[in-house]
């Protein structure tokens, strides 16, 4: 079997790596990434000398470069995890976004059409739902909730998995979709919340705070994210949605406040500031599908999970402050001020 993971020098596409290097010693895993300000050779240094792993520096907005890697490599699954993901960003520039998360997922799709292939898997978010209330915590996500967007990058990727499900039906392509809830873990970029929130509070820094800090999110550790893709390749149907997701709503103020006692760090470092333009006030997967259909069940306790992570961050502090530097040092000095 050989995938191709793009998105791969990224968060989750980087975790999903080392997942199915260890699960799938036979598979043959390709990394097509563009290594845009997200991506990260470094967080591959321990695959790179891996027979059984290879890395791509690609667009996939450049047909022509992804067409000769399907015509040279005849993959059998791609796993598409490469986008503009970040909320902020597209509220600034939404024009990336719609290249990258769409026009880019329709390359890949234009390829696996005229190449053939087993399964195209589309890596989605809940986001693509829109938000729900917060008095109402009986409401969750289910596959067939309509996709109702708020940011730019919430409905770029929404139009993906529109057209990933036009290509289905029209192009009879083996696809499959999941739409996950927010995922924390190693090696995510540390503009999202928890690694910012780590890092700044290591150095003292004000914590910002969207609004009241009352919006919640559904967090899932990364690593049982990646069980459950790999899952949907092995056992999905095609043409299916997924919801992943570990029934763990946080506030968001709250998992800002667990950063500091853990880090021994007074809240007064907490701010409030400006909410975020359309801020969705409550994500909530339902997952009983991937449960009943595919077994699949996240294993690890978010108080288990949120230790490892902020212990990891500790550790490897070296990488995280490698890559504050050039371009990401800038959209940060803008977003947060200067240091
Ligand atoms: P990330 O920003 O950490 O990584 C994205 C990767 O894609 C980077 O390595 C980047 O270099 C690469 N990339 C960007 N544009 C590219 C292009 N045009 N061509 C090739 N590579 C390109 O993102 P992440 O948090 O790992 O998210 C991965 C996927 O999972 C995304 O599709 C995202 O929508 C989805 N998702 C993320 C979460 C989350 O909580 N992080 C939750 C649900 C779904």
């Amino acid at each position: 079997m050989k995938v191709v993971v793009t998105g791969g020098a990224g968060f989750i596409g980087s975790n999903f790596i080392f997942y199915m290097l260890k699960k799938h010693p036979d598979y043959e895993i390709i990394c097509l990434d563009s290594l845009t300000y997200a991506g990260n050779l470094s967080t591959l240094k321990d695959v790179m000398d891996n027979p059984k792993f290879k890395f791509v520096k690609l667009d996939i907005r450049d047909r022509k470069g992804v067409y000769k890697l399907f015509e040279e490599e005849k993959p059998d699954v791609i796993v598409n995890f490469a986008a503009e993901s970040h909320v902020d960003r597209s509220i600034e520039n939404p024009e990336i976004f719609l290249e990258t998360n769409i026009i880019g997922t329709s390359v890949l799709m234009d390829a696996c059409r005229k190449y053939g292939i087993k399964r195209f898997h589309q890596v989605s978010t809940d986001e693509v739902y829109g938000d729900l209330p917060l008095d109402r915590p009986d409401l969750f996500f289910h596959e067939d909730t309509p996709l109702h967007t708020s940011s730019p990058y919430s409905s770029s990727k929404a139009s993906a998995d529109l057209l990933v499900g036009a290509y289905g039906r029209t192009f009879h392509l083996p696809v499959t979709i999941s739409r996950c809830s927010n995922n924390y873990g190693p090696y995510q970029f540390p503009e999202k919340l928890i690694p910012l929130m780590i890092q700044r509070a290591l150095n003292n820094e004000k914590l910002p705070v969207y609004g009241d800090g009352k919006n919640v999110r559904d967090w899932l550790y990364v690593e049982d994210h990646c069980k459950a893709i790999d899952l949907i390749l092995e056992k999905g149907t095609p043409g299916e949605v997924y919801n992943i997701g570990g029934h763990n709503e946080m506030h968001n103020i709250d998992i800002v406040k667990l950063i500091c006692d853990y880090l021994d760090k007074p809240y007064s470092l907490i701010e409030h500031v400006t909410d975020r333009k359309g801020h969705d006030r409550r994500y909530a997967i339902d997952p009983e599908k991937i449960h009943n259909e595919l077994g699949w069940l996240p294993e690890t306790m978010f108080k288990d999970g949120i230790k490892k992570t902020i212990q990891w961050y500790l550790d490897n502090k070296e990488w995280w402050e490698n890559i504050i530097s050039g371009d990401y040092q800038n959209y940060y000095d803008e977003m947060y001020g200067k240091k």
